[in-house]
């Protein structure tokens, strides 16, 4: 058995309940783990709303720190005991044990802490991807980044600064502001008092960037693309503020001939192969120390509602974890 956080109807963080569930032994290629500390991200406020599709009642979290605590038949590179973490699978990770595909499992340096690992795999393979892969950010290039001082944000921040960038980063606070540039963000805009679109054309002498990261939706979407350089690329990640809404694809002609691209974690991680690469990546990161991961807020797993309503109300920063 296992206390789990789970759903059974969609709505606000009241729709989380705590439940005892049943947790069965490993099957062919599974694995069952003791969790240490769950990673809480916006998407699980997708799930809960219904503005991601589940199947219902479902628990829910992409994202923990784990102990391997038995393995099911065909498992070989895992033992009991062995330190692991994993971002991405099926649902699940609300919980203080579960079961888990052993291909969907990275092995966790000594060095990384559980609280480290659950506060950065799912948001640091994001950022590798974005900055690495979806687009990739070269030296002395200026970036716009929406939500800077969020678990996505904070990282890609400090990672862009690595890779010598520019980074124009939006806020919705003083206190936001400040964190961003602690972490690396060159300049910040406070879009909720200040015309974002604006103030990236005066940053860039008028001539905007190359590529948007919007995770926000909704409110920033066309102002993103206001922001771009002819034949710029908006990269469209997430929906902090609501879905973007339909839009002509002529609207890209118009604006010059722009890109717009929507991409997701699991997209580029569903090989195993390409899962290790963008791990390995993010720990070559924090090893060389360019990439600094603090847990920002801790709650006890029974309070995960707690925390979605904390970080839907834009109270946090950083990374969040759940304690179970
Ligand atoms: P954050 O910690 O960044 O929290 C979201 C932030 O968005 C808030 O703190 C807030 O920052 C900003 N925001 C702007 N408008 C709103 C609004 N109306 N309601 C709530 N927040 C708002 O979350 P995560 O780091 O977990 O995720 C960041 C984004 O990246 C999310 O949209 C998420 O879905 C997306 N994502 C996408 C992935 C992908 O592969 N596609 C993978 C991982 C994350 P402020 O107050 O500064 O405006």
């Amino acid at each position: 058995m296992s206390l789990a956080i789970r759903i059974h109807r969609h709505g606000g963080p009241e729709a989380l309940t705590l439940d005892n569930v049943k947790v069965g032994a490993p099957g062919k290629g599974q694995v069952l783990l003791e969790q240490r500390a769950i990673g809480v991200n916006f998407i699980d406020v997708y799930h809960r709303t219904g503005l991601y599709p589940v199947t219902l009642p479902t628990t829910i979290g992409l994202e923990a720190a784990a102990r391997v605590e038995a393995v099911g038949e065909g498992v070989v590179d895992w033992q009991p005991g062995d330190r692991v973490a994993y971002a991405g699978g099926p649902l699940g990770a609300y919980a203080q044990r579960r079961l888990m595909p052993a291909e969907r499992l990275v092995r966790l340096p000594d060095e990384i802490d559980d609280r480290a690992a659950a506060s950065m795999m799912l948001q640091g393979m994001t950022v590798q991807y974005l900055v690495r892969q979806t687009y990739r950010v070269s030296p002395g290039e200026t970036v716009l980044w929406h939500a800077a001082a969020g678990g996505v944000g904070l990282i890609a921040c400090q990672w862009l600064r690595a890779l010598g960038a520019t980074v124009i980063g939006t806020v919705g606070s003083d206190e936001k502001a400040a964190l961003a540039k602690a972490h690396g963000c060159t300049h910040t805009i406070n879009y909720r008092r200040e015309n974002f679109v604006e103030r990236v054309r005066e940053l860039t002498d008028g001539l905007g960037v190359p590529v948007v990261y919007d995770s926000v939706g909704r409110d920033t979407f066309e102002g993103s693309l206001d922001c771009l350089q002819r034949r710029g690329l908006l990269v469209s990640f997430g929906n902090a503020s609501g879905a973007v809404p339909p839009f002509s694809l002529g609207v890209l002609a118009q604006k010059g001939s722009l890109f717009v691209t929507r991409p997701n974690l699991a997209g580029y991680t569903a090989a195993r192969d390409d899962l290790l690469q963008c791990a390995g990546e993010l720990f070559e990161q924090v090893r060389a120390g360019t990439v600094r991961v603090a847990t920002h807020h801790a709650y006890p797993l029974a309070e995960a509602a707690h925390a979605h309503r904390d970080l839907e109300a834009r109270k946090t920063t950083g990374s969040i974890v759940l304690l179970p």
